[in-house]
């Protein structure tokens, strides 16, 4: 019986932390990335300590505490400089913190563990997939790498190509919409005004709202430290953000009106000529689907949940999917078969209410900070103050931005995601390696 061969679409978070499971439990796995590299993209994340969870269980934690940096909290400013969150991990738990890391060094670490299964890695860079068929015992992909179709069989194909995905079975999804709201944001050096351990946000009604969050290094400076600056707009506002020195002048009295000592590190971070930040544009969409995965077809991180990123928790999201597709595949392994009703039942089970809660959380909140409604940021700043009263509350949503939660009344626990012991049964054979498709 040969090994079974997955194929993964998409090298995100999710394909990645994925891709690193299934080596390690011995299977082959083709990655297939539309982009002929992985270039050093992105803004600032914030992993949360669920998160945090897996890259513990996937041996990177050490490795991307170095570059990243340590988050002990968020703190959300009004305009009146009253503080309306107020929300520390240690609340959740007494050893749990976030990270915040720049989406290069997150790639950058796990494509690192991924070097060390090269023999059971193929790499397809370049190679757009189009369609997915599946037959009873293999699923075929058609693509295109260089303007070549070509098609390729594996056993297994997860997909894991972001928010945009057209390969997510359309009988599965309920919803897939974009948000009418986005952010500009842009990468700096670190704030030297705020305090680094610290996610800052900075709300008045639900007009404005920004975001500052420490976002360590990136491996090849690993000495600059940075931070990335969000700016929340409509989506017909960010093509024209800051477009012009009038439009700089109006923002920074905007934010001066507000918080000026925050407007003053902007105001110099503007008028270096030198090193003009660069402001890039991040639009959302919201996915909700009925099902995650059925017989050799499954769908992951924001391919399969794609959110507004309110609550930060996209990666955290597709951290675990990984975590719990490997969990679930090695119960319905038998020998090198796999009990494909089974594996998805026991992925169902492990996701799907946590998938649920915050997709009802973010779709519940996110009109409370971006939003045209005059009654959404007042009825916010009446009742979360009350809310931080009670430490109930204070402990569940501390919890809740941990990313830790699977219910109204239930959570995951750390150590039991972390928790990693070597499996003795490799499924490769030694006189057999990976096909090439
Ligand atoms: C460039 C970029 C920047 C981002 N910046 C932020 C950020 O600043 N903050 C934040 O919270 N989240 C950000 N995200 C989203 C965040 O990374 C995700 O919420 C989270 O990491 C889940 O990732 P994912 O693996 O599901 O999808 P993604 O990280 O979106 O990865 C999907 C991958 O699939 C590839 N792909 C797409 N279609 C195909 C296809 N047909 N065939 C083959 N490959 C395909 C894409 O090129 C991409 O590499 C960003 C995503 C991207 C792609």
């Amino acid at each position: 019986m040969k090994t079974p061969h997955f194929a993964i679409i998409g090298a995100g978070t999710a394909g990645l932390a994925t891709a690193i499971l299934l080596a390690r439990q011995g299977h082959y796995v083709t990655i297939f990335e539309q982009v002929d590299e992985l270039a050093p993209v992105g803004a600032g994340l914030l992993l949360q300590p669920a998160g945090l969870a897996v890259f513990e269980h996937l041996g990177v934690l050490a490795h991307t505490l170095k570059l990243g940096a340590k988050v002990t909290g968020l703190e959300g400013k009004l305009a009146d400089q009253r503080l309306l969150v107020n929300s520390h991990y240690h609340q959740a738990g007494n050893h749990l913190y976030g990270l915040g890391i720049h989406r290069a060094t997150l790639c950058h670490v796990l494509m690192q563990k991924l070097a060390e299964y090269s023999s059971q890695i193929n790499w397809r860079m370049g190679h757009g997939i189009d369609q997915i068929q599946e037959s009873t015992h293999e699923v075929r992909l058609i693509g295109s790498y260089q303007q070549q179709k070509f098609d390729a069989c594996f056993d297994a194909v997860l997909i894991a190509n972001g928010a945009r995905s057209q390969l997510r079975p359309q009988a599965w999804v309920k919803v897939d919409q974009a948000y009418p709201w986005g952010a500009a944001w842009s990468i700096v050096p670190e704030c030297p005004v705020l305090d680094s351990e610290i996610l800052h946000q900075f709300y008045d009604r639900s007009k404005i709202m920004m975001g500052i969050l420490p976002t360590g290094a990136i491996p090849s400076a690993p000495q600059q430290r940075l931070s990335s600056i969000f700016w929340s707009l409509s989506t017909t506002q960010l093509q024209s953000f800051l477009k012009d020195e009038l439009a700089k002048r109006q923002w920074l009295k905007q934010v001066s009106d507000r918080w000026p000592d925050v407007a003053e590190w902007l105001k110099q971070l503007l008028a270096d000529q030198q090193n003009q930040p660069q402001w890039l544009s991040a639009q959302y969409r919201d996915v909700v689907m009925s099902q995650f995965g059925q017989g050799r077809i499954g769908v992951m991180g924001d391919a399969a949940h794609a959110m507004s990123p309110q609550l930060g928790q996209g990666a955290n999201m597709a951290l675990l999917d990984a975590w719990t597709f490997s969990q679930s595949l090695q119960r319905a392994r038998k020998n090198q078969q796999i009990d494909w009703a089974m594996l998805w039942q026991h992925y169902h089970q492990h996701r799907r209410s946590s998938i649920q809660f915050y997709q009802f959380l973010s779709r519940l909140l996110t009109p409370l900070y971006q939003s045209d409604h005059w009654w959404a940021g007042g009825l916010r700043d009446l009742v979360f103050p009350w809310m931080y009263q009670i430490p109930y509350f204070r402990k569940e949503m501390a919890i809740t931005i941990s990313g830790l939660k699977t219910g109204m009344f239930q959570q995951l626990d750390y150590q039991q995601i972390a928790h990693y012991q070597e499996e003795e049964d490799s499924l490769v054979s030694s006189n057999e390696s990976i096909t090439d498709y």
